[in-house]
């Protein structure tokens, strides 16, 4: 099938317009880079430690209110604590997965993690507790573009959907007793000793994860019928997917798939389900307004595609390395170039017949 790159539009006041159709999986690909690489709640922090199942918890225990210390819950917390140096820091400099290596010493929990789970904690800590400000980040880039504005939906299992911006709606899916809830700390300045053999944090930044019931905020698009494929479903974009981790051996730092299997995968996170409730567009709460500034960049890096790429794993400017197949898309390295596979082979100019 030939590949559609404009889309004529009637507009509300019946004249007529071609749309260049942006391509919503390239964009969430930028959006996530654009927006974790300068979380504030994480902006130049560094892993101290790491807690993945109830014997490396005590770190945690003192931490009032956390939840932490509740037996019943304990197997289903996975914990991360970070500390903010108190150095100058270069506000140019972006928070990656490597720079989140302390300087000197490394401790022995962290030394122990392989890169990839280093870049899954990487992820998941800053989408954690992030779903809402994933959609007013989405809002404001969207009010960047027209409110007719076409937008290309490229699935995994190759399929390919066009739907119109105002065709967006929120979805919120409520989780009853999620499986595993992450909780990070940072903190400023050294963990003290409090008593014997328990260290205690400063004031920092406390994530929570402790309630039984977990909203989850993504946002629909409804497919136009004439231009998907037949019977599809509204797809859901999912920017805050990797705080549940890399799901079910996903690599992808977001999720974008129809409504059904979708669900499934809320499923799989928590004993029960419900939802998805169907909302208009949400109001940005105060400390969300910095993502303004991110999707204005996203929106110009996004213009400059043609002469400066980016990973299509994790959305970092890459220009050495290019799939050989299409020589259209770009990688950071060979890692993220496998991360990235299992989406791009459905749509590699090299690989299509
Ligand atoms: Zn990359
Ligand atoms: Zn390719």
């Amino acid at each position: 099938m030939q590949r559609q790159d404009t889309l004529l539009v009637e507009r509300e006041d019946k004249t007529m317009k071609e749309y260049d159709i942006l391509d919503l999986y390239d964009l969430a690909v930028l959006l996530t880079y654009e927006r974790y690489t300068r979380e504030p709640r994480f902006r130049h922090a560094m892993l101290i430690d790491v807690a993945r199942g109830p014997e490396e918890l005590e770190l945690f225990g003192d931490i009032p209110g956390s939840g932490w210390d509740n037996p019943a819950k304990r197997h289903k917390r996975v914990g991360y604590v970070f500390k903010v140096e108190d150095i100058e820091h270069d506000e140019n400099e972006l928070d990656t997965p490597e720079t989140m290596l302390p300087l000197t010493i490394v401790p022995p929990r962290i030394e122990a993690l392989s890169v990839q789970q280093l870049d899954t904690i990487f992820w998941q800590a800053r989408a954690h507790d992030a779903c809402y400000a994933s959609i007013a980040l989405l809002q404001f880039l969207f009010k960047l573009y027209e409110p007719d504005q076409p937008v290309r939906i490229r699935l995994e299992n190759g399929h390919e959907a066009i739907a119109l911006l105002h065709g967006r709606l929120t979805a919120t899916y409520t989780l009853k007793d999620p499986k595993q809830m992450v909780m990070s700390v940072v903190c400023h300045g050294e963990p003290y000793e409090r008593a014997p053999g328990i260290m205690a944090l400063k004031s920092g930044t406390f994530i929570t994860g402790e309630g039984d019931s977990m909203p989850h905020c993504v946002m629909g698009f409804l497919p136009i019928v004439e231009l998907s494929p037949p019977g599809q479903k509204t797809v859901m974009l999912d920017l805050a997917s990797m705080q549940f981790g890399c799901l079910r051996g996903r690599t992808s730092l977001f999720v974008l798939e129809d409504m059904d299997a979708f669900r499934t995968r809320m499923e799989g996170l928590a004993e029960s389900v419900s939802g998805p409730d169907m909302g208009g567009p949400y109001i940005p709460r105060g400390e969300e307004y910095w993502l303004e500034d991110v999707a204005r960049r996203v929106k110009r890096r996004y213009d400059r595609r043609e002469t400066e790429h980016w990973c299509g794993h994790c959305g970092a400017p890459a220009n050495r390395l290019a799939c050989t197949g299409c020589k259209a898309a770009w990688y950071c390295d060979r890692e993220h170039q496998v991360a990235a596979w299992s989406h791009h082979k459905r749509w590699c100019a090299g690989k299509k017949k």
